[in-house]
């Protein structure tokens, strides 16, 4: 991806939404349209269900809204009915692939898969969005202790020159379409954790190197603020990314800030 590491980046799953490809291309197209025509500080990327990636991928030749697959298998190719691959993917021009999503993990999958799918996804030059989160929250702070089991089995993976490839999504379960968020504090407090785990690991300079993400019933509402006093890099936005003109505020959002910041 080319932008700056430092730019945001704002990212929408579309999860298994919507029914049809005419939809999908009604609703790619719409976003575009809302995005307008001015120059972007912003990275913006859409992670449709597979059946449409490439079709959407044909109607942003600059790459301008890129494309996301939603999973990956970590083998190239064999016998895994149901699963596609990486080469796959990048036949149909996916930049970015988003791994270990909770609705993926609540289904089974493991620490150990995900970070075989990111050393699949390191050997290229795809980005990966590895979501991690806790599924609650108590008064004892164990959910510190879930976040960094997730992080650490994700970093065993990664080489310090690896690093930039990686971003991470920090997506609270208990948040993801529920229409409750984490304070922007508690976002804050998270995102010195993971980069603290970061620097541990890879030394100082290297904790930011990672873009870190919030995910969790994001909207046009509550993204200045999670900017402003999280400080997160972007989003990753579920059912907001559904509506275009709520989505593009997102991203206008994120791009006032990135103007001001950057
Ligand atoms: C998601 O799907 O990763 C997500 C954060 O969903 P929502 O924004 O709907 O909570």
């Amino acid at each position: 991806m080319a932008k700056n590491i430092h730019s945001p980046l704002v990212v929408g799953n579309w999860k298994m939404n919507p029914s049809t490809l005419a939809d999908a291309r009604k609703l790619f197209l719409d976003t575009r349209k809302e995005i307008g025509r001015k120059k972007l500080n912003t990275q913006v990327i859409v992670a449709p269900p597979f059946p449409f990636m490439s079709e959407l991928q044909k109607l942003s030749p600059s790459q301008r809204i890129m494309i996301a697959s939603q999973n990956v298998h970590f083998k190239k190719n064999g016998a895994h009915t149901g699963e596609v691959s990486l080469p796959m993917l990048q036949s149909v021009g996916v930049s970015a692939v988003i791994v270990g999503h909770s609705e993926r993990r609540m289904s089974g999958e493991s620490d150990e898969e995900v970070s075989k799918k990111i050393e699949t996804v390191l050997k290229t030059k795809t980005t990966i969005i590895v979501c991690i989160g806790e599924t609650k929250r108590d008064n004892h702070g164990n959910y510190f202790g879930v976040i960094e089991k997730q992080l650490h089995s994700a970093l065993s993976v990664v080489p310090k020159p690896k690093l930039s490839q990686v971003v991470i999504a920090y997506e609270p379960v208990w948040a993801i379409g529920t229409g409750a968020t984490a304070t922007p504090e508690d976002v804050h407090e998270m995102k010195l954790f993971i980069q603290k785990i970061i620097a541990l690991k890879y030394g100082k300079t290297y904790m930011n190197k990672v873009r870190i993400l919030y995910g969790g019933s994001v909207k046009k509402e509550n993204a200045q603020q999670l900017l402003d006093i999280s400080e997160v890099n972007g989003f990753l936005v579920g059912g907001a990314s559904l509506k275009s003109k709520e989505f593009a505020k997102i991203i206008n959002i994120a791009d006032a800030y990135a103007k001001r910041t950057l």
